[in-house]
């Protein structure tokens, strides 16, 4: 009796969780700590555990591998929360793991910047969960099912940490798609004070947390922001796909003779205008604004012989996955082929892709070839990556998907 009630505390202390087994040989990258476990990687098939359900994953000879949330409409089966067989998916867990990424970015938030990325899914340990700060507002994405699951637990960790009186979602990904979930975008705590606005670099933005794109701003821009600014003095700047002004304000502030800011969306330029006005230190009457399609007005600049010193392309995701990558590669090589032209002797391009599916190699053959038929001599004088607030997990390279490079034109 006692032998039998023994056996049965073992079993249950070892699996606290139902168990999914990987086919054999599929372990390898769970055991590098990449936190996906793709549905072919599974030896049991469908596994009867609800959505988000915390489950525990075994190699094909039974030991341990990870707890992870199950994700049973996803191809991206179950998402690693832990690899210590000691740990626990319950609140105390999102609260451990919020307050570890909160406290690491507590160098990057002062009274010069009041915004950053709380919590940067995969890379913090927290696969599916993003949480934007902005001053005493926290937007936040959930966009698997195991973040989905845990919503409650994950808000009260962030509020506790920050003191913020706001956590609005903004969880209308298309990716929820994916895992079964519905989008939702709405209050997750307190109230929302509108507008938000914080400061990055001493300048101060104002933030659409409610329809803004992603969770409003673009913040792994910031130290490359800081750049721009540096090199815009005296210059004739072109900022194309502009959103809400982040480059334009960096340029001014840093002394630009003039920018020019396009973008397609009327309601981007006129926040980015607001943010420009926002800011009475800087010279509005230099900035010029122009609502239009990036690839249609570069071509008109062309053919007006308009010239620039400093040109910035930070174009939305053409290519979200490598399936995408032949059509964004031709979107990437036009836009950079007509900003380079459009360059004077001498004169800069700063140059981005944060297309997953594009990786750093071949976003610099795509510029090369811009370049080639541009009929210019470029070089590669720097290279752009997110900022610190948005870690790479080195088991997590698909984490890398913003790069840059500053090319100077001969
Ligand atoms: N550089 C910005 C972020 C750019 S996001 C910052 O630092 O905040 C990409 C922007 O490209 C969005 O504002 C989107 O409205 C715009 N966009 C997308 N397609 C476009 C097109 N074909 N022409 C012009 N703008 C476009």
């Amino acid at each position: 009796m006692l032998r039998s009630a023994e056996r049965y505390l073992k079993v249950r202390l070892a699996d606290p969780y139902p168990v999914v087994r990987l086919k054999p040989g599929r372990d390898r990258s769970l055991r590098q700590r990449h936190p996906w476990i793709f549905s072919g990687a599974l030896a049991d098939g469908d596994l009867e555990c609800r959505p988000g359900e915390t489950v525990a994953v075994h190699s094909s000879d039974g030991a341990f591998l990870a707890y992870a949330a199950w994700s049973p409409a996803s191809q991206i089966r179950a998402r690693a929360w832990t690899f210590d067989s000691r740990e626990r998916i319950d609140g105390d867990f999102f609260a451990r793991r919020v307050a570890r990424a909160v406290a690491t970015r507590a160098a990057m938030l002062d009274a010069r910047h009041t915004g950053c990325r709380l919590v940067h899914g995969e890379s913090d340990g927290l696969p599916g969960v993003v949480a934007d700060r902005y001053a005493d507002t926290i937007v936040l994405q959930l966009a698997s099912a195991g973040a989905d699951r845990w919503r409650a637990e994950i808000v009260a960790a962030l509020v506790a940490r920050t003191g913020a009186h706001c956590v609005y979602e903004r969880s209308d990904v298309d990716v929820r798609k994916l895992e079964g979930l519905e989008p939702r975008a709405c209050l997750a705590y307190g109230e929302l004070r509108e507008p938000v606005t914080f400061v990055e670099d001493e300048l101060l933005y104002r933030v659409d947390v409610a329809h803004g794109q992603k969770t409003g701003f673009y913040l792994d821009q910031r130290t490359n922001r800081a750049l721009v600014r540096q090199l815009a003095v005296g210059k004739d700047v072109l900022n194309t796909f502009a959103y809400t002004g982040g480059f334009t304000l960096a340029a001014l502030a840093g002394g630009a003779k003039s920018v020019l800011s396009i973008d397609s969306s009327a309601d981007a330029l006129e926040l980015a205008r607001w943010n420009v006005l926002g800011n009475p230190a800087l010279p509005s009457d230099r900035a010029e604004w122009k609502e239009a399609d990036a690839f249609a007005e570069l071509r008109k600049l062309r053919d007006r012989g308009v010239a620039f010193d400093l040109a910035i392309l930070d174009p939305p995701k053409f290519a979200p996955t490598a399936a995408h990558a032949e059509r964004a590669s031709r979107a990437y090589k036009d836009v950079n082929l007509l900003a380079l032209k459009l360059l004077r002797p001498g004169g800069l391009l700063a140059t981005f892709s944060c297309s997953g599916g594009i990786d750093a190699a071949l976003f610099r053959k795509i510029v090369a070839g811009a370049a080639q038929d541009a009929g210019a001599d470029a070089s590669v004088i720097g290279t752009f990556g997110a900022a610190a607030d948005h870690p790479v997990a080195l088991a997590f390279p698909e984490g890398e998907y913003l790069k840059g490079l500053l090319v100077r034109k001969a």
